[in-house]
């Protein structure tokens, strides 16, 4: 992949901030796919909803992996709005990536 991006989890744009509890390393892609959003549908209710907040959320509450460990689920509204929003189960790049991990044995994680 590339190399890790500082990413605003609140854009500086809607009044986010620099400091640490705001900030978090994510890959071009993912960030490229937030931009500036916050929210986004969860497309089980249609009701806009927050994205995931990893400093403030717990992966494991919100996502899984599916079996083979090749695409993330969204488990809750946060979760499922998230996985559209950042593309995290469709985006070709990253699907690739993740596929040579599962060869190298290094995914899906162990709990
Ligand atoms: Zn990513």
């Amino acid at each position: 992949m590339a190399r890790l991006e500082i990413e605003h989890l609140v854009p500086l744009s809607k009044g986010g901030t620099n400091e640490e509890l705001n900030l978090w390393l994510a890959c071009p892609l993912c960030n490229g796919h937030k931009a500036n959003q916050t929210e986004a549908v969860d497309p089980e209710t249609g009701q806009i909803v927050p994205l995931f907040n990893p400093r403030t959320q717990i992966w494991h509450e919100h996502f899984s992996w599916n079996e083979g460990g090749l695409k993330i689920v969204g488990n809750t509204p946060t979760g499922r709005a998230t996985v559209i929003a950042l593309h995290l189960a469709d985006d070709p790049d990253a699907l690739l990536v993740r596929s040579f991990w599962i060869q190298a044995g290094w995914h899906p994680p162990e709990k």
